[in-house]
């Protein structure tokens, strides 16, 4: 294991690491968009693989990109979809590259790939204390793999990449499993009300796994009801490229706040 300054540093330490320049990188569109910057800076290319509509892994199409590096969010954002570890198994054992699963989510899935670590050399499985611990100003990650892949990342690591306050703080809230699994549960209460809500509306909502979810309205028109939204300080993500433009991606809130947001939307029309 070894901790970092938030997983965006373990992303970079990944890509500097083992990310050679002119080399290639490869993950599933749509994605967390920091894999692409992080794969420019270091001058490799990026393959990007479609999701397909139900959100399946394309395991033979990311195996036939032959990167040195594959990126699987899992639970994948904006789409909150979840790959099944079996799933994440098969793909890492048909990979000559490494596979860096990024769980930045896992918390709310109740599923993970800690535990495969040691069948996989290639596998590097991230995790952050930024979303289930509510603590994303802490800048607190970790990355669990094979000794191998660690030794890798502390080649290129900042000598003291993790402050005395963040650990002290970061042990204490790993500590206190309880109090992170009361909020998980009520974010994963509300996400999974809110799904049925915007169903019932019409609304089209993949099964999220994560604390938020990625809805399209049925005429599509998505940036009209962000603007609207907007215009009574409701914030939601809109994201102007293909494949995300007709929906919003809405971060689970408190219950009054996603019944503010559900009466909004009945307002907007
Ligand atoms: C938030 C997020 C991160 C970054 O987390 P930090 O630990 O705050 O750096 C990484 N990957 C995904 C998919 C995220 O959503």
């Amino acid at each position: 294991m070894l901790c970092a300054n938030g997983s965006d540093e373990l992303l970079r330490m990944i890509c500097t690491a083992f990310l050679p320049p002119g080399g290639s990188a490869a993950a599933c569109y749509p994605t967390y968009s920091l894999y692409e910057v992080l794969v420019e800076i270091q001058n490799a290319t990026m393959t990007w693989i479609d999701w397909p509509g139900d959100y399946s892994l394309p395991a033979d199409e990311l195996a036939g990109a032959k990167a040195a590096v594959t990126f699987l969010a899992n639970p994948n954002a904006p789409t909150g979809t979840l790959v099944s570890p079996p799933a994440v198994s098969d793909l890492a054992g048909r990979l000559n590259g490494l596979l860096v699963v990024d769980e930045a989510y896992a918390d709310f899935a109740g599923s993970s790939c800690l535990g495969m670590v040691g069948r996989h050399e290639n596998l590097v499985v991230l995790r952050t204390l930024s979303k289930g611990y509510s603590l994303a100003g802490l800048r607190f990650g970790f990355a669990v793999a094979s000794a191998g892949v660690i030794d890798g990342l502390r080649k290129v690591k900042d000598s003291y990449n993790c402050d005395a306050i963040s650990i002290a703080l970061a042990c204490a809230a790993v500590s206190d499993q309880g109090h992170m699994r009361t909020n998980v549960g009520r974010v994963v209460a509300e996400r999974d009300r809110l799904t049925r809500e915007l169903r019932a509306r019409g609304w089209d909502v993949p099964d999220s796994r994560a604390n938020f979810v990625l809805a399209r309205p049925p005429d599509g028109q998505a940036r009209r009801r962000y603007e609207a939204l907007k215009q009574r300080n409701i914030l939601v993500r809109y994201f102007d490229q293909r494949r995300l433009d007709d929906r919003l991606r809405i971060t689970v809130g408190t219950g009054p706040d996603n019944d503010a947001l559900l009466a909004a939307i009945d307002e907007i029309r």
